[in-house]
């Protein structure tokens, strides 16, 4: 587990701004039911351990030299995928890859946010985006989501306006709701941005839009991606991620599609060498099995679906409880959940670790495997019938 005492010591001189930050991560627990960080919980096949072996074998002999900084076969790798996940061409030059999106995120605000500059989301969202926020000296500035956890359009048209971020930041299906953001709703947001110059910048600098698509495989087959707008808006960044569907977290690989200029942005704050050749060679190794990477993505929707059912059927203190219609891997559920600390560590008596994130009153679930959910559904069974 993470260590217990996290306070600097006095004589270091850390960042005034950084004084009693902790450093960000869910428990890193050892229990036998995990379904806490959205990872997809199938392992890879045996032939994709091998080809992952025999291309790190490979490559191992050139470990004296520093690897491909282009990471350019990775690049025609991503190209590949998004032509047949999401139906959509791209350019090397329109894609970069980075160790997780976490990375491609910091690296946008890098070359996008900065001192005086500020970046705009929509709250509840993905707690890691304050901390890039914070990290590269950026105001972050949030609006609220409407109850049902939609992005509220036109108050965040209205916020934009007024702000003149930088940059807005936007995640389909969002962490931690699961709520999809119509492509309506992203196109017209992008108007917006369009007709805003960013604070502090010469007249006709538009704010870039980044929508975070980290869980988009696991949406409703045949929703377009907002990776299809991006031909027509040059000021939009897509990100994604290997961690998730593609049940590769261990191996840390994100990737964004944009345009050139967003790209070459971003290719000016990289450290150079970023992607080791290790993780290059075993990314390449996966996308050759794409079919078997992807093999349980239906089946985890149908788990989704089925628990989210189940869950809807469940009271707490004589109420049923609320759940979000999810698009993702996770769901979160209760509303009502006056304990939630409670309802989490007695779930993990019962060796199911789960997430106390978003709302107060809620608390977030990712699917698992079959044996797993059902481990999850009894253990919450016993858990709301005692905590009162
Ligand atoms: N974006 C969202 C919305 C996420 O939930 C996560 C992971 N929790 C990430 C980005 C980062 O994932 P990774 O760095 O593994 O690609």
């Amino acid at each position: 587990s993470d260590s217990s005492s996290n306070a600097i010591p006095q004589y270091l001189p850390l960042r005034n701004d950084l004084a009693g930050e902790e450093p960000y991560g869910a428990p890193q627990l050892d229990v036998p039911v995990c379904l806490n960080v959205n990872e997809n919980p199938y392992e890879p096949a045996p032939e994709v351990v091998e080809a992952i072996a025999r291309r790190v074998r490979e490559i191992a002999t050139g470990l004296n030299r520093y690897p491909d900084r282009e990471h350019i076969e990775l690049r025609k790798a991503f190209a590949a995928y998004l032509e047949r996940e999401a139906g959509v061409h791209f350019e090397v030059e329109q894609l970069w890859g980075a160790n997780g999106s976490n990375e491609i995120m910091l690296q946008l605000f890098q070359a996008f946010g900065g001192p005086g500059r500020s970046a705009l989301s929509c709250d509840p969202s993905y707690s890691m985006y304050p901390e890039y926020a914070r990290d590269t000296f950026t105001q972050w500035h949030t609006i609220p989501r409407d109850d049902d956890f939609t992005v509220n359009v036109e108050r965040t048209a209205q916020a934009i306006r007024e702000v003149k971020p930088s940059m807005v930041v936007l995640t389909s299906p969002n962490n931690p709701t699961g709520t999809p953001l119509p492509l309506e709703d992203i196109e017209a947001l992008l108007e917006v941005c369009n007709e805003v110059d960013v604070e502090g910048a010469l007249t006709g600098v538009h704010p870039v839009m980044i929508v975070d698509e980290a869980y988009a495989e696991f949406r409703d087959p045949g929703t377009p991606s907002a990776l299809s707008l991006i031909e027509r808006h040059p000021n939009l960044a897509v990100s994604r991620t290997m961690s998730k569907a593609f049940a590769f977290a261990g191996a840390r690989v994100g990737y964004l599609a944009a345009s050139k200029g967003i790209i070459d942005a971003v290719r000016i704050v990289r450290l150079p060498y970023h992607l080791s050749a290790l993780t290059q060679a075993a990314a390449l190794a996966a996308f050759e099995h794409t079919d078997e990477q992807l093999s349980q993505v239906d089946h985890l929707r149908d788990l989704r679906e089925h628990s989210a059912r189940w869950l809807a059927k469940q009271t707490y203190k004589g109420k049923p409880l609320q759940v979000a219609p999810s698009q993702s891997n996770f769901i979160l559920f209760g509303g009502h959940f006056d304990k939630r600390e409670r309802i989490f560590d007695e779930l993990l008596k019962r060796g199911v670790l789960i997430r106390v994130v978003g709302p107060q009153g809620w608390l977030r679930v990712c699917v698992g495997t079959d044996a797993e959910m059902e481990q999850f559904h009894k253990a919450l069974t016993e858990v709301l019938r005692i905590v009162e």
